[in-house]
């Protein structure tokens, strides 16, 4: 026997005429609705005679028996008072333009269905065999799945709650959420879906199952009613703005947006010292939701280690480069296409560092590049300029995006060597004067140490002589990483305390460049080898949320209550 299943039906008379058309084309002969028939589009009572033509079977989800049961709120009690609005508008609405008729037929619908067909065991509930509003996410751990499952001990269990369809096979039973047919499942995608089963002799095979429908005309119908536009958002891009706290870090991290706008967090212990810009503000099209990458939680800012290699082996070097470093290079054709995906993905700057940049083969090119397309900002020693070196860093002057970035450790050689090698305050004093000479715009960063604490103002003069003042110099932090682990006066970080910036090498993607050499900073890397940008970005922004759910910075999910 062929069954159709679906859920979420949102009154969304549109989709769900589609669907129901399209499950009788695919020859099905039993359609099951798993609940929840309003509470997101216009038209509720509109829904009601589909059910009725099509013959179909239905069990109650959360907010059927809400509106059933005549509840003045749907009880979701987010933590956001902007989704709080828009639940209570969408659960007036639906009260008003369910009629009483619909509204006493919904009181009147079982909570589950468990049937033998074909020889197989269905049993199928809104939220999970626990609870009617309980999320039955793909990501739950093996642990709470096998207990959602074993409370069943079905041959087939059916769900939709989440609204994100998915299947699999626990323990022997297998677990369909058929996601819900009047609303899209936040991939960017306008279709919904509903699922198809075969079941026959005992065995029974899913097939997950795209809606197309007319949207345009569900959207100008939540429109024409005055539903917020967040709502109607969705409808028209496939993602989700609105009531995000409740869905787990992996499903969440797969849409656009993440978090509240008023709830991103924000003041990392060690979340600046490394760059310059500004985090950008905020898009506001009156969604309450924002994307978490480009917010300054995870600046829209790339780092790439061209190389790890060094001329020098300085004491607090975070990555451990020296000479006989791991060389870990990025060759060029792999760092254009990097710059390539940087720019489809959104990134707005870029960070070249190593090692020394300057000694990697193809840098000024590699530069020459990035720069054509996207701020860049190269990290250097500034030792190398001499030479051919010199000569081909007068092809890098006068490009407006850009910028050089040096290290001088004191206003005396003294303070600089003792943590960077003898001699190495005067070449790179030497190489600065030279880039600025070539009118190569520059800044400078003084890394903190006991030695060099008094010398601030002092450096701050001699850099202002050679033009870089204000914002262009910045003193940091030692951070006990790499050659510096255990550095007393450094700072500890970690994942936890650090905003992301997203860090590619040639060994794969890590969560900040302090933490970029795999050897002595492993708690760093997000994901091993060529891994596309979209995908770090996906990997960091779950990491972000389970550290934050973890400690408390982001509101926990709630359940509706029924
Ligand atoms: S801190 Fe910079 S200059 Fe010093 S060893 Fe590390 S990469 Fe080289």
């Amino acid at each position: 026997m062929r069954i159709a299943a679906f859920g979420g039906a949102y009154a969304n008379p549109y989709a769900l005429r589609a669907m129901l058309e399209d499950a009788r084309a695919r020859g099905c002969e039993r359609i099951l609705n798993l609940g929840d028939l309003g509470g997101f589009g216009a038209e509720c009572d509109a829904v009601w005679p589909l059910l009725e033509e099509f013959g179909v079977e239905s069990i109650a989800g959360n907010y059927d028996i809400a509106i059933g049961r005549g509840d003045e709120d749907c009880g979701c009690g987010y933590s956001s008072e902007r989704d709080n609005e828009f639940a209570q508008l969408m659960y007036d609405h639906t009260r008003a333009a369910t009629s009483a008729g619909f509204a006493g037929w919904m009181s009147g619908l079982p909570g589950e269905l468990r049937e033998e067909i074909e020889g197989v065991d269905v049993h199928a509930v809104h939220g999970s065999p626990l609870a009617v509003n309980d999320f039955l996410w793909e990501s739950l751990d093996e642990e709470e799945l096998g207990l959602r499952v074993r409370e069943s001990g079905a041959d087939v269990l059916l769900c939709t709650h989440t609204g994100i369809p998915w299947q699999r096979r626990i323990e022997g039973t297998l677990v369909v959420n058929v996601g819900a047919v009047g609303r899209p499942a936040n991939e960017g995608r306008c279709e919904t879906s509903y699922a198809v089963l075969d079941l026959q002799d005992g065995l029974t095979h899913a097939e997950l199952v795209p809606v197309s429908y007319d949207w345009r005309a569900q959207a100008a119908s939540m429109r024409a009613a005055g539903l917020p536009e967040a709502f109607v958002e969705t409808i028209e891009t496939g993602w989700w703005t609105t009531c995000l706290e409740v869905v787990p870090p992996r499903e969440r991290a797969r849409g656009r947006y993440q978090v509240y706008r008023d709830a991103v967090p924000g003041g990392f212990a060690a979340g600046d010292g490394a760059g310059w810009a500004e985090a950008p503000p905020y898009e506001d099209r009156g969604r309450p939701v924002v994307s978490m990458f480009g917010t300054e939680a995870f600046p829209a800012r790339l780092w790439i280690y061209s190389n790890f290699h060094c001329n020098l082996a300085c004491g607090y070097c975070v990555v451990a480069s020296s000479p006989r470093a791991r060389r870990r290079e990025i060759p060029a054709e792999r760092f254009r296409a990097l710059v390539d995906e940087a720019l489809e993905e959104g990134f707005r700057e870029l960070y070249v560092t190593g090692g020394e940049p300057f000694v990697h083969p193809q840098i000024i090119e590699m530069i020459e590049y990035a720069s054509d397309r996207l701020p860049t900002v190269v990290l250097t020693n500034a030792m190398l300029f001499t030479g051919r070196r010199a000569r081909e860093l007068e092809r890098l002057a006068g490009r407006e995006r850009l910028v050089l970035q040096s290290s001088v450790d004191g206003a005396r050689p003294e303070t600089h060597d003792r943590w960077r090698g003898a001699g190495s305050w005067a070449r790179a004093m030497e190489g600065i004067r030279f880039a600025r000479e070539l009118g190569l715009p520059l800044r400078v960063a003084m890394t903190e140490t006991p030695e060099n604490r008094a010398e601030v103002s002092q450096l701050a003069g001699l850099l202002a002589g050679l033009g870089i003042e204000g914002a262009d110099f910045a003193v940091r932090p030692l951070v006990q990483r790499g050659f510096a682990a255990g550095v007393e006066h450094g700072i500890e970080v970690s994942e936890g305390v650090m905003a992301p910036e997203l860090t590619v090498t040639a060994d794969g993607v890590h969560w900040h460049p302090v933490g970029a050499d795999l050897e002595s900073s492993p708690d760093f890397l997000v994901a091993r080898g060529q891994v596309p940008l979209a995908e770090a970005k996906r990997a960091v922004i779950e990491r972000f949320l389970e550290l934050r759910l973890e400690d408390g910075t982001l509101p926990a999910a709630f359940r509706c209550a029924v």
